[in-house]
Parts: C-alpha cells; sequence; structure tokens
C-alpha cells in the first residue's frame, strides 16, 4: 500500500460533525495501511467571509495583509482535523503551507506553485504520524511571503503534493459523487462518469464545469497523477481522472464527456471598427495591457458602404469594468465609434473527444438548440469541444437539451448533491 493524498473541500468540513466525520474516514485510509497525506480548505464559507471583513476594512485590501487574512481560514481547519484524528487514538501533525514545502511566485491572492519539498511531510510520515496540510497557500520564494494560490486553489496544493511525494493518487473529496455529464444543480438526469482523460477534463474545466479547477487538472496531467473525485459523504466510487482507465477499470472513453455551462462571462461588442489592418491587434492590446484573459472573439464581415465592422468577445464579468475603461482609454488611438457591454449572457460548451471522428456532432448540437427555441450570439470550436453563447435565461433550458439530445440523461437515479456549494 502506497501514499495518498487526500483533499478535503469547505463543504465537507463546514462544521464539528464534519470535521469529525473526515477524521473517520482518514484513519479508515491509515488503518487500510496507506500513508496519507490530507489536503484541507477552509471551513464552509470562512473564505467568503474573511473576503468580506476586509472588504468592510478597506475598499481595496492590499495583496500580502489579504493572503495573511485568507491563510487564516485553512489553519483553523487543519489544526481542528488533527485534533479530532487524534481524538480517534492515531497522531496527526498540521503544516501551514509553506511549513509543507509549498513555493510559490511572489504574485500575491493568484501565486502560481513553482517548487515543492516536501521535507516536513516526509519525516512526520515516516515517524507515522498522517500528515495534514492547509490548502491554497505557499510562501514566495524571493521575499517569504505568504501567498494564496486563487480561489479553489487547494485541489491544486493536493495534486502538487502528490506529485512531490510520488503518490498512489489524489482523491479529492467533495459534495458531489464525483464529475457528471453536466452540473447536477442543473440537469436532475445528469450522469456520474467512472473515468475521463486529462484532456477532456481540461477542456470541461475550461468552460465553467466547477468540479475541478483548470490549474488543477494541468497540474496533474503533467506530473501524471490520476485523481480521483468523490463524495466524503458517501462511499461510492467516483471519477477517475487519468491517461488511460485504472487497472481492472476497463471503461470506453465515452464520444461526448459532457456538457458545460458558464454564466461568469459577460460580452464586449466594440462597434465601427475599421477594416484595416492593425485594428485588432489595437484592440486586444489594449484589453491585454489591462491584464485581462478574453474567451470567445467574433468579428463580422464589415458593411460595404461604411468600411467599418464588430468585433465581440468574451470575458469574466468581474473583468468588465476594467476592460471597458481601457478601451475608452486608447478610443482615440484605435478609432472605433462605440463600446456596448452585455453581462446577461451564458455559455454552454459541448465536450468529447470523440467528437474528431464523429461527424454530425456540431449539427445535432445546433439543432438541440434550435428545438429548445434557443438562439445563439456567437459561436467558438477547439478540437474537442464546441462553445456558444446565449441569453443567461436559455442557459438552463439549453443545457438540459443538449443533454438530452446527446443520450446522455440518466434512467435510475437522481444526481445527489450533498452539499451545497460545490467545494
Ligand atoms: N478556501 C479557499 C477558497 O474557498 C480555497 C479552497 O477552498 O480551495 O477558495
Ligand atoms: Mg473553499
Amino acid at each position: 500500500m502506497g501514499l495518498v493524498v487526500q483533499k478535503y473541500g469547505g463543504s465537507s468540513v463546514a462544521d464539528a460533525e464534519g470535521i469529525k466525520r473526515v477524521a473517520k474516514r482518514i484513519v479508515d485510509a491509515k488503518k487500510n495501511g496507506h500513508q496519507v497525506v490530507v489536503v484541507v480548505s477552509a471551513m464552509g464559507d470562512t473564505t467568503d467571509e474573511l473576503i468580506d471583513l476586509a472588504e468592510q476594512v478597506s475598499p481595496i485590501p492590499a495583496g500580502r495583509e489579504f493572503d495573511m487574512l485568507l491563510t487564516a481560514g485553512e489553519r483553523i481547519s487543519m489544526a481542528l482535523l488533527a485534533m479530532a484524528i487524534k481524538n480517534l487514538g492515531h497522531e496527526a501533525q498540521s503544516f501551514t503551507g509553506s511549513q509543507a514545502g509549498v513555493i510559490t511566485d511572489s504574485v500575491h491572492n493568484k501565486a502560481r506553485i513553482i517548487d515543492v519539498t516536501p521535507g516536513r511531510i516526509r519525516t512526520a510520515l515516516d515517524e507515522g504520524n498522517i500528515a495534514i496540510v492547509a490548502g491554497f497557500q505557499g510562501v514566495s520564494q524571493d521575499k517569504k511571503d505568504i501567498t494564496t494560490l486563487g480561489r479553489g486553489g487547494s485541489d491544486t496544493t493536493a495534486v502538487a503534493l502528490a506529485a512531490a511525494l510520488d503518490a498512489e493518487v489524489c482523491e479529492i473529496y467533495t459534495d458531489v459523487d464525483g464529475v457528471f455529464t453536466a452540473d447536477p444543480r442543473v440537469v436532475k438526469k445528469a450522469k456520474k462518469i467512472d473515468w475521463i482523460s486529462f484532456e477532456d477534463m481540461l477542456e470541461l474545466a475550461a468552460s465553467g464545469s466547477k468540479v475541478l479547477l483548470h490549474r488543477c487538472v494541468e497540474y496533474a496531467r503533467r506530473y501524471n497523477i490520476p485523481i480521483h473525485v468523490r463524495s466524503s459523504f458517501s462511499g461510492l466510487q467516483g471519477t477517475w481522472v487519468s491517461n488511460e482507465p485504472q487497472g481492472e477499470r476497463k471503461v470506453e472513453q465515452a464520444i461526448i464527456s459532457g456538457v458545460a455551462h458558464d454564466t461568469s462571462e459577460a460580452k464586449i461588442t466594440v462597434v465601427g471598427v475599421p477594416d484595416k489592418p492593425g485594428e485588432a491587434a489595437a484592440i486586444f492590446r489594449a484589453v491585454a495591457d489591462a491584464e485581462i484573459n478574453i474567451d470567445m472573439i467574433v468579428q463580422n464581415v464589415s458593411a460595404a458602404s461604411t468600411g467599418l465592422t464588430d468585433i465581440s468577445f468574451t470575458l469574466p464579468k468581474a473583468e468588465g469594468r476594467k476592460a471597458i475603461d481601457a478601451l475608452e482609454r486608447a478610443k482615440g488611438a484605435i478609432g472605433f465609434e462605440s463600446l456596448r457591454y452585455d453581462d446577461q449572457i451564458g455559455k454552454i460548451s459541448l465536450v468529447g473527444a470523440g467528437m474528431k471522428t464523429n461527424p454530425g456532432v456540431t449539427a445535432s448540437f445546433f439543432q438541440a438548440l434550435s428545438d429548445a427555441g434557443v438562439n445563439i450570439e456567437l459561436i467558438s470550436t477547439s478540437e474537442i469541444r464546441i462553445s456558444v453563447v446565449t441569453r443567461a435565461d436559455d442557459v438552463n433550458e439549453a443545457v438540459t437539451a443538449v443533454h438530452t439530445a446527446f443520450g446522455l440523461d440518466s434512467d435510475s437515479d437522481e444526481a445527489v448533491v450533498y452539499g451545497g456549494t460545490g467545494r
């Protein structure tokens, strides 16, 4: 039996009862002969509460102090979990990200892990302890300041430790039974996926599926760490995310892995752009200089009479204001007529490597949307994904319709959501 890394999300350790329940699970893994490293998130909505508090004190909380504050959430849960395990008669020690050797760059609030040196974790394990590590945090290499990895970053901590410790598997415990063919909160007939490739999982995460963060899957693929996403509320097998199906679990890759949706984006239309070389470059340079990541882009054919065209793109709603300001400032230089901002949009994506070799997927996707009376505003594709932008109000209906059209509906049990937050 080897080493396992288990990660428990905030909804799994939301209160004392939850912590005790999780402690039992961890002890069971240890009793089964594993060396166990646990990564834990802050209890319930602690992180959100700390953010609220910071905003009450200052409208723009500073990066360094903000990280100091937020990492307190994970310190609370790690210490309580270690106590609960000791209470069950087993040895446990908790470690901050810094103590666990999680070294990051110095970009506060969204630091990247650049190295993991888990010497103290190894020692703790060799001495027979269960090691508990605070997720979502590290220490910067140059300034030795405490950093955080961005919201939901505990998953990445878990995968990074699993890679550094050469773990057999990284188990991510959450409040649903695994990765589903659609968000089970929206599509009641969503089916649990037994196995999904890193490739498809990355695309689902990039398309708005919240069960695993993109960065965490990227890391797991780079170091080839199998992830097992499962519920801490049930004993069921969850979803394996890996290069190849695991051992005896001979599951065939589905043509379509799932339907993801995202209502966190907005659309900006730059109206009346002169149709000449360099215009798109100038627009997207202005947006990039404001450090904004964009998603889809469409440019219309210019009207022959005016020589003007429109360019639309989508971006996170949270960056909307910043993008508009940046473009307004560059308006004179770029020479467009006006800007339109729309945050009542939603994105629906169909994902599956099988679409590379199965003709007609795109046509069926559009047919399903048309049958549901959903109007399409933008379209973008990759080799294994088709995405459309629609009205936000249409998203739930569209996801459900597409899910049914591709035969993904389950005919047995409805998907169970045990917690509330999906983390
Ligand atoms: N507690 C942090 C958050 O809520 C990190 C995590 O849960 O992964 O974003
Ligand atoms: Mg959390």
